[in-house]
Parts: structure tokens; sequence; C-alpha cells
């Protein structure tokens, strides 16, 4: 048995081992060789819309009674997929699937687990374009970005599978109680987890959540969004096509309100994982344990500031909430959706806020090289961006840039909306609801303190930047502010960016429920309960 101090080194040895990939959220860095992979993949992709897809439990793909049409949101007259309207009876057909599939899968040894979804991840490489390109017409994704999430799934997959290779399985032995006695703590699976997912990263967060269950043991019913379905089943087919036994992994597209339901009500499911809004995270919360305590993580919405203080790099601040804020049209849990700037250096930071948005921040077709944002996901989210911007317009507002939706040309067809920039009295609502759109409110201040204490209001605490050349208002930033992700300085994203292993994500307050970050080091454990063992030895 390893003793403690060896299962740390050898985990600290893996963590130095553990390389990002070059296209990061960061480095957005895609070659020559990518583009024209990703070029062709479009072709394909394009060819192949309007397919009819199954729902898969137990290996075997369900019939469907009702499907449902999904368009894009790029051109709302082309269907991007048709799939099944999932009912409660699949996703008790699910459960039923996951509960027999659980004995073999959480016995089976760890390493071989861990064989299976490295090879998933191999899938998720070798279709990687392919994956991008569907990211691009079911969600409007652009071409960088895409391929970063399709990356970052990768990397979700090794670095769980590391985890649970360097702490050995979690099996860890424990001081001895007297001669001839052994004590270990392990942790073992809880069962069948309900895996619930959001839109906007369909192929990384699902992924993620689904690895960290199934390579502790346990087996999985997925509920994708029916914003990205497809993206949904490129998961399940990853995972089959590397070994995974029937049943231990089933997807169940359906609506909250019928394969939702069932999923937090049914007392077959042990734990349940949910990525989304407040709102519905709330309600699993409130509603998924009765009978005894269950496990439920729930990563939900965020309202994340930037400070920028009088002695901050101004060109670097407005750079890095402009990527923060506009990167994937705000639709990012952790975007930057308002700005707390020293009233010394308010004028000049807008001016620059402004010209960078300008110059760089392209609206259009996300397929297209130079697009920087592609359309917002539904007709929900124009309404609600058209109210916002009215809302800000009739209570004082300065809007600074944007403020409108885009329909010339090809745009017509689709979800388009301006990037856009208000400066607002900082009691306005839009400091504190989450939009999830490219919209970024701003007012000054006097004081970092201030700033913080502005920050905090909010009942989200997922994500916060800080932009000072004053370490004291850098360490109070660090004391005081409610986020489970911080950055200062950050150039490539006031608020955005975390990496597997690299930059752990996790929200507090309404923004999470555990206090654990996901793509951190503490995240695996969450999925398994530990059985403390006192063996007496014969002599
Ligand atoms: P959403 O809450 O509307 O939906 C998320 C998932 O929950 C979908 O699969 C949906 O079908 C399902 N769902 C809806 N009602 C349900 C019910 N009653 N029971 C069970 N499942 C139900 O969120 P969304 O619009 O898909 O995603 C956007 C939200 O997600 C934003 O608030 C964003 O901030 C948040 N988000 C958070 C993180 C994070 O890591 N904290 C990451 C991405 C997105």
């Amino acid at each position: 048995m390893p003793t403690h101090t060896q299962i740390t080194r050898a985990s600290r040895a893996a963590r130095a081992t553990h390389k990002p990939s070059r296209l990061t959220y960061a480095t957005l860095a895609v070659t020559p060789d990518d583009d024209r992979a990703y070029e062709q993949a479009v072709v394909q992709v394009r060819a192949s819309l309007g397919q009819h897809f199954s729902n898969w439990v137990n290996g075997v793909a369900r019939t469907a009674t009702q499907e449902f049409a999904h368009t894009s949101p790029v051109n709302t007259t082309w269907i991007v997929s048709y799939f099944p309207q999932g009912t409660r009876e699949d996703a008790r057909a699910a459960i039923h699937a996951a509960r027999a599939a659980f004995a073999a899968w959480s016995q089976m040894p760890y390493r071989q687990r861990i064989k299976i979804l490295r090879r998933a991840a191999e899938m998720l490489f070798e279709r990687r374009y392919a994956l991008a390109a569907w990211m691009a017409f079911e969600i409007g994704k652009n071409r960088a970005e895409a391929l970063a999430e399709v990356f970052e799934a990768i990397e979700l997959i090794r670095y769980y599978c590391d985890q649970m290779e360097t702490q050995r399985g979690f099996v860890l032995p424990l001081g001895s109680p007297g001669r001839g006695q052994k004590t270990t703590s392990v942790l073992r699976p809880y069962g069948v987890w309900a895996v619930i997912s959001p839109w906007n990263f369909p192929l990384a967060l699902a992924v993620g959540m689904s690895a960290g269950a199934l390579v502790t043991g346990n087996t999985v019913v997925f509920k994708p969004s029916s914003e990205a379905p497809v993206l949904g089943y490129e998961i399940y087919r990853a995972l089959t096509d590397a070994g995974l036994p029937a049943g231990v992994f089933n997807l169940v597209v359906g609506s909250g309100a019928t394969v939702g339901a069932e999923l937090q009500e049914n007392p077959d499911v042990d734990g349940l994982i949910f990525t989304g809004s407040y709102t519905v995270g709330m309600q699993l919360y409130k509603t998924f344990a009765t009978q005894f305590p269950k496990p439920i993580i729930a990563e939900m919405g965020g309202k994340n500031p930037a400070i920028v203080c009088a002695s901050a790099d101004l060109d670097q601040a407005a750079e890095g909430v402009m990527r923060a804020a506009f990167g994937f049209g705000g639709q990012k849990c952790s975007a930057c959706s308002r700005v707390y700037v020293h009233r010394r250096v308010k004028d000049e930071f807008l001016r620059r806020l402004v010209a960078y948005t300008q110059q760089r921040v392209r609206v259009g077709d996300p397929t297209r090289k130079e697009t920087f944002m592609g359309p917002v996901i539904n007709q929900a989210a124009v309404n609600t961006y058209i109210a916002a911007v009215q809302d800000a317009r009739q209570s004082d507002g300065i809007v600074h840039l944007g403020g409108t939706r885009l329909t010339d040309g090809d745009l017509a067809h689709g979800y388009f909306v301006a990037p856009t920039i208000i400066e607002l009295p900082k009691n306005h609502r839009l400091f504190h609801d989450e939009l999830f759109l490219p919209l970024v409110v701003v007012a000054d201040v006097e004081s970092v303190e201030e700033a913080v204490a502005e920050s905090n209001r909010a009942m989200y605490g997922l994500c916060a930047g800080i932009y000072s050349r004053d370490q004291q208002e850098i360490a109070y930033f660090f004391d005081h502010i409610h986020a489970g992700v911080t950055y200062v300085n950050r150039r490539a994203g006031a608020t955005t960016g975390a990496w597997p292993g690299v930059n752990s994500f996790g929200g507090w307050k309404a923004s999470g429920t555990t206090g654990k970050n996901a793509l951190g080091p503490y995240y695996v454990q969450q999925f398994m309960r530990e059985q403390s063992r006192w063996i007496v030895m014969h002599e």
C-alpha cells in the first residue's frame, strides 16, 4: 500500500507532466491546418443537417412517439436535427438500465475504466473538427471558441482520469490502530447519477460532469439541453465507440418537465449533477432529496464583475473586459457583465473599451474565421436583450455602443444583436440580474472597497476580475470578494478562461452548491462516499 506522502508525490509528478493543450480559451490559437480541416467539416456537417436521431438506453435506440425539430440560431430556416421528445417512461428505462449496469462497472478495476475513458477522449480528438462545426450550427459558437471547447472536453477526461490514477483509486491506508490491525479509507461510488447539462458548453460541461461520475465507478443517465442535442449524442457515440459497456451511460433527450422531472423524483437516482440556471438549479436542490440526503452538485449562473482601479493598465483592462463580455456573445456563465471603474479613469476606460469592441468584435456567421461573435441562442434571448436595453434607456442609461438587433443581409434569418456597452447608475437591476447576453453595464466607484462591496451585493459568486498595479488593492480583492474564480490583470479575459488542472472553476453563493470547483483537484471525490475499514488480522 502506498503511503500518503507517496501518493501526494505521485500526484504532484502527474500534475507537472500534465501539459495543457496549445489551443485554449486564452490562446485561441487556430492554425492554418486547423482552418482547412474545420472548413471541410463545416461542408460535411452542413450536408448532414436535418437527420433524425434517437435516444439510447442500455445500448439500444428507443423508438420515439414524438419528435421535435431543432433549428439553428444562425439561420432559423435550417433544421439542424430531429430528436425524440423523451418521456418519463424513457427516463425510467434509462435509470433501470444504469442501475443494472452499476455492479459490473463499479467493480471493474479503475485502471480499466480509465482506459475506456481515455479512448473516448481520443475519439473526441479524432472528431474535433466535426464537433466544432456542429457547435456552430447548433448553438452559434465561433470557430476558435468551439475548437477550444472540444480540447477542453478532451482535457477534462484526461485530468479526471489522472486524478483517479494519482490518488490510486482513492484507497488510502490510515494509521494502524494496533498490532495486527489495519485501517483504510476507501472512496466508493454512489450508484446512478443523473447528469443534466446546459446548452452553452454542450460538449465540455456535459463531458466533464459525465467523466467525473464515470471514472469514479458510477453509471449515468444523461439529459443534454434540447438546444444542443446532437453534441449530446456525440458524447454518447464517443463513449460507446470507446468500449463503454451498455447501460453505463444512457442518453435521454427531453424536456425538463418530463425527463428532468423523472430524474429528480425517481428514488433510484443516487446523485444528481446539474449545470444551468439558478432557477432550475435551486429547484433541483430543494426537491432532489426527500427520504434521506443525496448528493447534488449544481453549478449555476453568474453576474461577474470586473473592477478597474485608478492604478490599472487601462489598455489591458479594456481588452480583458471586451474579451470576457463579448466572447461567445456574453453567453458564458463566466462572462463579464458589469464593470466598476474608478471615477478618475472611467472616461478613458470607456473610450478604450468602445474602441476595442468596434475594432475586434465582428458579428456574423460563426463558421467564418473572422467572426468574433455569432448569434444569441433563441428568440427569448433576443427579447431579453431588447427589454434590457429599453429598461436601461428609461433609467437614464448612456448607451455607449450597440443596443440594437442586427438584421442586415445574412443576419436577417438569425438571432443577431450588437455588442452593447451601457453606463448606468449602480443600483440598477442590470447590475444584479444575469442576462446571458453580449451586454455589459458600467458604473464608477470611489475606491476598491466600494467596488468589492458593490460586486458582493449580487447573489451570485462565480467569477470576478480586477485590474490594478497596487498590491494592497489586489490583496484586498482576494480577501473580500465573493467569488469561486478570480483573475488579476488578465488581458485574455477579465473573468473568463478556466482550464482543467490549470484554473479550476465553480461558484459560491447562488452560483454553486458545493464550494468545490470543477476542473480542479477536489472534484472527482464528490462522486464517491467514504467507507472507513478496520480489519483485525488473524495471527
Ligand atoms: P437551464 O437551467 O434553462 O437548463 C439547464 C438544463 O436543465 C437543460 O438541460 C434543461 O433542459 C434542464 N432543465 C430545465 N428545467 C428542468 C427541470 N425542471 N428539471 C430538470 N431539468 C431541467 O440553463 P441553460 O439556459 O441551458 O444554460 C444557461 C445557464 O447556465 C446560465 O444561467 C449560465 O450561467 C448557467 N451556466 C453555469 C455554468 C457554471 O459552471 N456555473 C456553466 C454554464 C452555464
